[in-house]
């Protein structure tokens, strides 16, 4: 970025935030800092802007709205309701280790701990009984992918006061082949999706404007045709995209789905990894190992991946929430916009694979294991994560059974660094590399 553009951007996130915002703008220029000397792609464009956008909705005191990372934003965005997605605070502090401090506060006050809890919602707690976190005008939240989530935001709700509304998501396939399929699933999500927007229409009295939604449905197919492509382009061996560049495709999905950044965002990420196609470029040099990771990332070690790369030649293609799949739909009716909306929550990254039997992440990660040439398959794993916690070892036995690929699970809190260290996870991913990988 150059430096002119630079300056510009550290001015507009200069003035008064608001109260509990204020982490949230040192965030934001830390975020600057760090990306000074980068390229100034469509993607950081749009990270910014998801920052700015918070700010002009303050200063200009319209609607914010709090969300979790599964759930698309495209209503809020067709509504002019500004989304903050909740992780990118609460989990955006864990690699600087700041979240440990809010961590350590809410342990003291006695709610939950590692085991029970997740540390990607807790320690907003602390943080909320502080006067460090940010408030929102609304709260939306959804019954999975876990209980720690849905339990959270009802302790949000308390603590801030702020009106809230949640979805439940049903358990069945709405994909008529599935042996799992339910004819109710479809509507049942649907009612509950325009339930979300009537109840948005009370809360900021204005209507959803049908001009403005059309724009977004238009906008949010465009950019998941781009995710689908770029999907589609990680199958080539080289994997023409490095360890990170799926979960930078779902984030441009999670923060601005619906609007232009996240069409720009994703056609960056799909005309990337075509051109290394086309000249046969791998996204790491000499790649000798791909990796399907299907559980988050260790977000308090940044540099987990790029070591990967480095040491191994290794390069991670799945993890679980950087594997966009919903697919662009028939929008030419305004039901059919609500079934696209539906289609879209119901296989949002994590929701899809963990909404019900366990038969939908089996399958999703053996299917990914022969589709995309994988090598091997890792799992770091926490407690609190429950139903992923139940599912790992029966799928890591059906995964050995199905494709012969190794794997290796190891229990790790991908948000405090306490637990495990970054050097454990080394050590152990290291031994799993050399000693049965290679
Ligand atoms: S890591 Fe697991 S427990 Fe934590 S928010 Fe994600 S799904 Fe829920």
């Amino acid at each position: 970025m150059d430096e002119e553009l630079y300056n510009k951007y550290v001015k507009l996130g200069r003035g008064n935030w608001g109260r509990g915002y204020n982490l949230l703008k040192t965030m934001y220029l830390g975020y600057l800092q760090l990306i000074k000397d980068e390229e100034f792609t469509p993607v950081v464009e749009l990270s910014i802007n998801v920052f700015l956008e918070i700010f002009k909705a303050r200063r200009n005191e319209t609607p914010i709205i709090m969300y979790p990372f599964n759930f698309g934003p495209e209503i809020f965005h067709a509504m002019d309701i500004t989304p903050l997605m909740q992780e990118m605070f609460s989990v955006g502090l864990a690699p600087s280790h700041l979240n440990e401090i809010y961590l350590d506060f809410t342990n003291k006050v006695g709610y939950g701990d590692n085991p029970t809890l997740c540390n990607a919602q807790r320690p907003l707690i602390g943080a909320y009984m502080q006067d460090s976190a940010p408030i929102p005008d609304l709260l939306f939240f959804l019954s999975t992918p876990c209980n720690p989530l849905s339990i959270s935001y009802q302790v949000f709700q308390q603590l801030t006061g702020v009106p809230s509304f949640n979805i439940d998501i049903p358990y069945w396939a709405y994909n008529e082949v599935s042996e799992f399929y339910d004819e109710k699933t479809m509507r049942y999500i649907i009612d509950q999706l325009k339930s979300l927007i009537s109840w948005l229409e009370k809360q900021t009295k204005q209507k959803l404007n049908p001009d403005k939604f059309q724009q977004t449905m238009l906008w949010l197919n465009e950019a998941r045709e781009y995710a689908l492509e770029f999907n589609e382009l990680l199958k080539t061996v080289p994997c023409p995209a490095d360890s990170v560049a799926g979960y930078t495709n779902t984030i441009c999905m999670a923060t601005r789905g619906g609007t232009y950044d996240a069409v720009k965002g994703t056609k960056f990420l799909r005309d990337t990894a075509a051109e290394n196609v086309k000249n046969g470029i791998g996204g790491i040099p000499d790649e000798k190992i791909r990796i399907a990771w299907p559980y988050t990332h260790v977000f308090f070690d940044y540099g987990l991946f790029p070591w990967l790369e480095r040491e191994f030649n290794a390069v991670t293609i799945l993890d679980l929430i950087g594997f966009y799949q919903p697919l662009p739909q028939d929008i030419s009716t305004n039901e059919k916009c609500f079934e696209s909306l539906a289609k879209g929550t119901l296989d949002f990254p994590m929701i899809g694979t963990c909404r019900g039997p366990i038969e939908y992440y089996i399958d999703f990660v053996i299917n990914y294991v022969k589709d995309y040439k994988v090598d091997c398959v890792i799992f770091p794993m926490q407690f609190a994560c429950k139903h992923a916690y139940l599912m790992t070892r029966v799928t890591s036995e059906a995964v050995r059974e199905e494709t012969g690929v190794p794997t290796l699970i190891f229990g790790v809190d991908p948000y405090d660094s306490r637990e495990v260290t970054s050097d454990a996870i080394r050590g152990k991913i290291s031994e799993f590399l050399t000693q049965i990988v290679l």
